[in-house]
């Protein structure tokens, strides 16, 4: 076994996981390096930064996942730097791991647009550790508004800005909403939370850009019929611990923001000496790998793809799966000393949610929204959902939320004292 072809993959996301397990069968040896030791299923982190489901429905252990892959090993560690020359990975442990094939596939992170001190105010949501800091954040305003004698004081701690009018922000939007209007309306005694705002501020002319406009126009009437406070061309020019602020001077108080505005690539990219776009993705070559070393391929949210006259692949789920599965097939050819083929992405269309039965569907000729526009979001990323538990318990907390309109992950978890001192001083 160990003379055969050795495939390095950075990064168990969509494009690493379908990589490896397209290999399972294939006569090389795989190794995986990821620096959690979970696939995350990124799609529903917004349920549960929103308190509707749990961390562990939407992630699975890399390991069990690929147990029954013979010849794959799993490394927790963090690539830190990869020498294309050499052909190895340097893990931030300084353990080095060399290759015959790589491909690297770390994602994203989010960006601020040069402003990375705006994070600790307004954190984005890309990993399970912000989803649970965000569900915090918004659970502890309610608990500090409740016991706020100032109405000022209690306005800002009930006032939630989502900055971002992309998919993630218009779904993050639609569950605050729906959450202080249903599962949290009766467990206070001296709030009433259906009076918090929810505010999503985007800074183009119009939510959900990457839509047909009148999916964004349908989108933003939802929104606006679950009480959400929608203000397109509002680009946000400074994040405070106690304000955002928008062009043209507004400047809106509030303890709460979440940032859904902008993605950055991973920095590790940078070691590869290829062409980086602004977003710091990979330009790469037809075949998803790097000029001049066919070895090495860039897959998912890490790569950008833009060939044959077709648009760049998205940086989306089926975008992440198809690279991993193309890539699998590109290693195969070469070992087999046959030319490979170009990547072609298949674009099944876009789905976002809103709310309880409401979403847009952009499925080609195909526009719809309202509620089979969300049945059809709720099965597609049920049954994408890694592992058996995780989609029959996803189900029924569904199918019991929808009956009850009940968020039943309402914990808060880690210190509650120390936050909470901090908002009450606005620190
Ligand atoms: C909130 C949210 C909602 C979304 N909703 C949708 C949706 O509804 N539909 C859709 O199609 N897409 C959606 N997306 C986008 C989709 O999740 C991404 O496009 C997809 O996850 C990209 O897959 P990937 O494999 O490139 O990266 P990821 O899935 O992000 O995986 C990257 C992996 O690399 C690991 N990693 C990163 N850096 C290193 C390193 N240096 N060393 C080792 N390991 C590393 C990470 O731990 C992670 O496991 C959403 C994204 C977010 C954040």
């Amino acid at each position: 076994v160990s003379d055969r072809p050795h495939v390095v993959i950075i990064g168990g996301g969509f494009a690493g996981l379908y990589l490896a397990k397209r290999l399972k069968r294939a006569a090389v040896r795989v190794t995986l390096i990821d620096r959690r030791n979970h696939h995350l299923f990124q799609p529903m982190l917004y349920q549960v930064a929103t308190a509707a489901l749990n961390p562990s429905d939407i992630a699975s252990p890399i390991r069990s996942i690929l147990r029954r892959h013979e010849h794959l090993d799993v490394i927790l560690g963090e690539a830190v730097r990869v020498d294309t020359n050499a052909r190895t990975v340097h893990l931030a442990d300084g353990d080095t791991v060399s290759y015959d094939f790589l491909a690297v596939a770390p994602g994203a992170r989010h960006s601020y647009f040069g402003h990375p001190e705006w994070e600790s105010a307004a954190p984005g949501l890309k990993s399970l550790e912000d989803a649970v800091e965000i569900r915090r954040r918004v659970l502890l305003a309610f608990e500090r508004a409740e016991r706020e004698p100032s109405a000022s004081a209690r306005h800002e701690l009930l006032t939630f800005v989502v900055v971002g009018g992309g998919p993630t922000g218009v779904e993050v939007a639609g569950a605050l909403a729906e959450i202080r209007r249903f599962a949290l309306a009766r467990d206070f005694r001296h709030i009433d939370p259906r009076e918090a705002e929810v505010m999503l501020l985007e800074a183009g002319p119009r939510i959900l850009p990457s839509y047909p406009e009148c999916l964004s126009a349908r989108a933003k009437a939802e929104l606006r019929e679950l009480g959400v406070i929608v203000r397109e061309s509002s680009a946000v020019t400074t994040v405070h611990s106690d304000a955002v602020e928008v062009e043209g001077g507004l400047r809106i108080p509030t303890t709460t923001v979440v940032w859904a505005a902008g993605n950055q690539a991973s920095p590790l990219l940078t070691t590869l000496g290829a062409e980086l776009t602004r977003q710091g993705r990979v330009v790469v070559e037809p075949d998803c790998s790097i000029a001049g070393h066919p070895e090495v391929l860039v897959l998912g949210d890490a790569a950008w793809h833009e060939h044959g006259g077709a648009p760049p692949v998205p940086a989306t789920c089926p975008g992440g799966i198809q690279m991993g599965q193309h890539a699998a097939k590109a290693i195969l050819a070469t070992i087999a000393g046959k030319p490979r083929t170009p990547f072609r992405y298949f674009n099944k269309g876009q789905l976002a949610v809103i709310g309880r039965g409401r979403a847009v569907a952009d499925l080609g000729k195909l526009r719809f929204s309202g509620f089979f526009a969300w049945l059809a979001w709720a099965l597609i990323h049920i049954a994408y959902l890694i592992g058996f538990r995780n989609r029959v318990l996803v189900m029924i907390q569904y199918a019991w939320a929808y009956v009850t309109f009940a968020h039943g992950a309402r914990l808060i978890t880690g210190e509650t004292g120390e936050y909470a001192a901090r908002i009450a001083r606005g620190a």
